[in-house]
């Protein structure tokens, strides 16, 4: 019998496990982890590099019904607190653009490394291939199954994560064990991933890249913003301003559209302006001189195009009606949802286990004393650039907390 049992050793899971075995003694903590490995996800993270926070995390930038479980996890283990812990097991960090974080090393295996090596020393008992195929609570301590065999625990941490990136392990487990204890769950949905869109707008495009800003819209009605690198694809668009709208689309991406706005720093008279004067400026050049080493040679034929301009007429041919059409265009080109690349290619599951039917403070089930989630099987997602691993360590280091605590109690 063991006090504490976390199921799924991914950054959530480690994470809960070495909190849990902080107060506890060695021997008391077991990690069950159906991959031959743990932190198998943390070494896809970041490009190899593992984002692993951001130092303008905030616990009002993200996504979920119930923040309160955000803010309280701060409490437990801010994202400054995450840096110092990582510091004392080893792991240094480099401050990127944006404030994102990343081990000095370079390389995202350092930082599950450095929480291995941690949940040995404190005398974690790892399970590996252990895949967790039910949990129960039949009498005052849980029962956890899996193919072959099972372990008793006093309390348990369900930190499976959601169904994103269900190569590394993550297909979703942790919400039947939730709903077999009679939890619900917000509907769990792909997000932080790459949008469809109808014809067209792509077309050819695969491999171009543009600054500019993206809004989405709905019903005319403008919902976010974001500025970045726009990534042209075979079939739609990506980077990471789309991945962060892709949160927001829900199970509709169709009631959806984005406007692409190539010149966010440009009025649309002032950007007039310049296509007037650059177009009497060149006077028998094509057409396309107009745009050219304004945008990539990749979208000017698209944009003349679509504002009616002939590529085949001379600059000084193209009249003020379709360049102001251009200048309109290079602001907004609006561009309808389809769908997105779904569960395969989605890197966060928006959704999960209720917040409301969690306690905030420790994590805890308000169902089932003694249950605790950790990580992305909880309904709260984060943008892109540290925010959803900085929810897996500070999630896993209260649960972890708070698990321990409570099977030290008496008559619980
Ligand atoms: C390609 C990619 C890149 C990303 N890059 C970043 C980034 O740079 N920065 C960032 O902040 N976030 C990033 N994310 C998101 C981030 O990795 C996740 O939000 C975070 O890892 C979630 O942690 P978790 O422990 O809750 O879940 P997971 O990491 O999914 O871990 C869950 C673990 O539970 C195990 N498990 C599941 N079911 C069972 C079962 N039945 N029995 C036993 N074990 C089980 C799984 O094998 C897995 O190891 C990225 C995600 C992907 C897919």
């Amino acid at each position: 019998m063991f006090k504490v049992g976390v199921i799924g050793g991914g950054a959530a899971g480690m994470m809960a496990a070495l909190s849990a075995s902080r107060i506890l003694s060695a021997g008391d903590v077991v990690l069950l982890e159906k991959n031959p490995m743990l932190g198998r996800k943390i070494l896809a993270t970041g490009n190899g590099r593992c984002n692993f926070s951001n130092r303008g995390c905030s616990w009002k930038d993200y996504g979920g019904k119930d923040l309160s479980l955000v803010r309280h996890a701060f409490e437990h283990l801010s994202p400054a607190q995450t840096v110092e812990l990582f510091e004392e097991l080893g792991v240094l960090a480099r401050e990127e653009s944006e404030g994102r974080l990343y081990p000095y090393s370079e390389q995202a295996s350092s930082v599950a490394d450095a929480l291995q090596s941690a949940l040995e020393e404190t005398g974690v008992v790892i399970r590996l291939e252990r895949e967790v195929t039910g949990v129960k609570k039949p009498e005052g301590k849980f029962v956890v199954e899996w193919d072959g065999g099972f372990t008793q625990v006093e309390s348990l941490i369900i930190a499976t994560g959601g169904k994103a990136g269900h190569g590394f392990g993550s297909t979703g487990d942790g919400y039947g064990f939730a709903k077999s204890f009679g939890h619900s769950l917000e509907r769990p949905l792909p997000a932080l991933v790459r949008v469809v869109t109808e014809s067209g707008v792509s077309d050819n495009l695969k491999g171009v890249r543009a600054k500019g800003a993206v809004s989405l819209a709905k019903e005319k009605k403008l919902v976010a913003r974001e500025e970045g690198e726009i990534q042209f694809t075979e079939d739609g668009l990506s980077g990471i301003c789309i991945f962060n709208l892709s949160r927001i689309l829900g199970d509709k991406p169709s009631d959806y559209s984005i406007q692409i706005d190539l010149f966010p720093g440009f009025s649309v008279e002032r950007l007039l302006g310049l296509l007037e004067s650059r177009g009497s400026t060149f006077g028998n050049r094509p057409a396309k001189s107009i745009l050219e080493g304004m945008l990539h040679s990749r979208l000017i034929p698209i944009y003349l195009e679509l504002s009616g301009v002939d590529a085949s007429s001379s600059t000084c041919q193209v009249d003020d009606e379709k360049l102001l059409c251009l200048a309109r265009l290079l602001k907004c080109r609006e561009v309808a949802v389809k769908a997105t690349k779904g569960w395969k290619e989605a890197q966060v599951t928006v959704g999960g286990v209720k917040g409301e039917e969690v306690y905030g403070e420790t994590l805890e089930s308000k169902i089932v004393p003694g249950l605790f989630f950790a990580g992305e099987v909880l309904d709260v997602d984060g943008k892109c650039g540290g925010w959803n691993l900085q929810w897996a360590w500070s999630s896993g280091w209260t649960a972890g907390k708070h698990a321990a605590l409570f099977s030290l109690q008496d008559g619980k």
